[in-house]
C-alpha cells in the first residue's frame, strides 16, 4: 500500500518551497515596516467561534468547515480563515485595553472543504493582517495600501484592486431589504431563492449567466449607504488617492464572510481564470461583539500565498531565492572527509552556505553533485593533498583550480566570495 497527499492538498518541495517562503516574506515586509506584530493562534478553534464570527449563512460555515468532535467531546474546527481566531485572541488577552490600534499579522495554513480546482485547495496558505480598536478611515487606507505594496514588491503587474463599501448595522439591513424585494421578483431556482432569504448579497456574486443577467439591474449598496458610511468611504478613498494607491470601484463586490462592514476590497489577477481573487479583506466592526467581546472595530485582509504563486507563474516572474549552496566539498577517502567536514563547518559558522559529498560516490559522481548543487566553488582533497597540508580549491565557473594551505582555506574562500 502506498499513500498520496489527500485530495485538494499538495506537497511543497524545493525549489518551489523556497519561492513560497519568499512570497510570504514579501507580504510580511510592508507590515513589519508599518508596526504590525506577528501573532500565532491555534490551527483549530471551537466550532462556535466560526459559526458566530464568520456567519451561519455563509458557504464557509455551512459547507466547507473541517469540524469534528474530539475524544474529550469538544466541538472544534480547523480554521477556515484567520480573522475570527485573531480577534478571539485579542479579546481574550484584553488587547483592547492597551495601546490602539492593535496591529497584528499572521501566516499559516487554512482549511476549507471545497471542490478542488486550479487555485482552490482544501489546505491553503495565507498571510493576513488585522488592525483593531480604531475605526479611522485612514487605517482602512493604510491596510489596503500595505496589501497593494506587497503585490508591487513581488513585481506583479496584472493585479487590480477592487473597492466597495457594504454599509453598517444601520444601513445594511435597509439595503438587504431592498435587495430581497428585488430578488424575490426574479425567476430563480429553488436553492437561489433560499439564498435570497438567508444571504441575499451572495446572490449578486452568482457567476451563472442566467442569474447574472437577472441581477444586472439589482439595487446597489452604494445607493443605500447612510451618511456616516458614505463619509467614511469618501475618507478612505481620499487617503488611498493621497497614498498613490490605484483601484477600481466595484459596487457589486460582496465577500464570502458575513462579518464585513463598510470598506471591502479584493485584489484580483487577470491570469488565473475562475479563481481570480489573490487576496481580500475589509472592515469588520461588529465581529468582536458577535463572538462575545466588547466593541472593538477592526479592518484587515488575507492574501492567498498559493494563488499569488500562480499569479507569479502566469506573469513569468522569477523571485530571487537564496542560493542553497556556495561551496561544495569533495573528499576522496575517509581521512579527507574528516578534514573537509571541519572546513564545511567553519564555512557555515562564517555564514557561507556549504555542503559536502556524502556517501562514497568517487570523484566523478561527487563533482557532478557539486555542479548540481549550484555552488561556485568546490573544495577537493585526497590523501596526497592531506600529506601536503593543502586542499584544491576549484572555481566551478571557470574550471581554474589551485592548492590552498589547509589553515588558510576558509579565509581564502571568504575573500573570494565577497
Ligand atoms: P477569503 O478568506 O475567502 O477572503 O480568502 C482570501 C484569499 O485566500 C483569497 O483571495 C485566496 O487568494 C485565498 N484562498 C481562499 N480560499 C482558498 C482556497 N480554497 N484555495 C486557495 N486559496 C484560497
Amino acid at each position: 500500500m502506498s499513500f498520496t497527499a489527500p485530495k485538494g492538498t499538495f506537497d511543497l518541495l524545493p525549489p518551489d518551497s523556497e519561492t513560497y517562503l519568499a512570497v510570504r516574506e514579501a507580504m510580511a515586509r510592508p507590515l513589519r515596516l508599518a508596526g504590525y506584530g506577528y501573532v500565532e493562534t491555534p490551527v483549530f478553534e471551537e466550532t462556535a467561534l466560526f459559526e458566530r464570527g464568520v456567519g451561519e449563512s455563509t458557504d464557509v460555515v455551512t459547507k466547507e468547515m473541517y469540524s469534528f468532535v474530539t475524544r474529550g467531546d469538544d466541538h472544534v474546527t480547523l480554521r477556515p480563515e484567520g480573522t475570527a481566531g485573531v480577534v478571539r485572541a485579542a479579546v481574550q488577552h484584553r488587547l483592547y485595553a492597551g495601546q490602539l490600534p492593535v496591529k497584528l499579522w499572521y501566516s499559516g495554513s487554512f482549511f476549507r472543504y471545497e471542490r478542488p480546482q486550479a487555485g482552490r485547495y482544501r489546505h491553503f496558505s495565507q498571510v493576513g493582517a488585522e488592525a483593531l480598536g480604531v475605526d479611522d478611515p485612514a487605517l482602512d487606507a493604510e491596510i489596503v495600501a500595505l496589501g497593494s505594496q506587497a503585490y508591487a514588491d513581488l513585481g506583479l503587474r496584472d493585479v487590480v484592486l477592487l473597492l466597495n463599501s457594504l454599509g453598517d448595522a444601520t444601513c445594511r439591513p435597509v439595503y438587504r431589504q431592498r435587495l430581497q424585494d428585488f430578488l424575490r421578483a426574479l425567476d430563480l431556482d429553488e436553492e437561489t431563492r433560499r439564498r435570497v432569504e438567508i444571504n441575499p448579497l451572495r446572490v449578486l456574486d452568482d457567476k451563472r449567466p442566467e442569474v447574472a443577467a437577472q441581477v444586472a439591474d439589482a439595487p446597489l449598496v452604494a445607493d443605500s449607504l447612510c451618511d456616516e458610511c458614505r463619509a467614511h468611504y469618501d475618507e478612505v478613498r481620499r487617503h488611498l488617492s493621497a497614498a498613490g494607491v490605484t483601484w477600481q470601484e466595484a459596487p457589486r463586490l460582496v465577500r464570502g464572510l458575513d462579518y464585513y462592514t463598510r470598506t471591502t476590497f479584493e485584489w484580483q489577477h487577470a491570469g488565473l481564470g475562475a479563481q481570480s481573487a489573490v487576496g481580500g479583506g475589509g472592515r469588520y466592526d461588529g465581529l468582536s461583539e458577535s463572538i462575545g467581546g466588547p466593541a472593538f472595530p477592526g479592518v484587515g485582509w488575507a492574501l492567498g500565498v498559493d494563488r499569488t504563486m500562480l499569479a507569479l507563474r502566469a506573469e513569468e516572474r522569477e523571485l530571487p531565492t537564496p542560493t542553497s549552496c556556495a561551496v561544495f566539498a569533495v573528499p576522496l577517502g575517509a581521512a579527507a572527509k574528516d578534514r573537509l567536514l571541519a572546513v564545511v563547518n567553519a564555512l557555515r559558522n562564517k555564514g557561507i552556505a556549504a555542503d559536502l559529498a556524502f556517501g562514497d560516490r568517487g570523484l566523478k559522481g561527487a563533482m557532478k553533485a557539486a555542479d548540481r548543487s549550484g555552488a561556485t566553488i568546490a573544495v577537493v582533497a585526497g590523501q596526497r593533498d592531506l600529506d601536503a597540508g593543502v586542499v584544491q580549491v576549484k572555481d566551478l565557473r571557470t574550471g581554474a583550480q589551485k592548492p590552498v594551505a589547509f589553515d588558510d582555506v576558509v579565509e581564502h574562500i571568504e575573500k573570494g566570495l565577497t
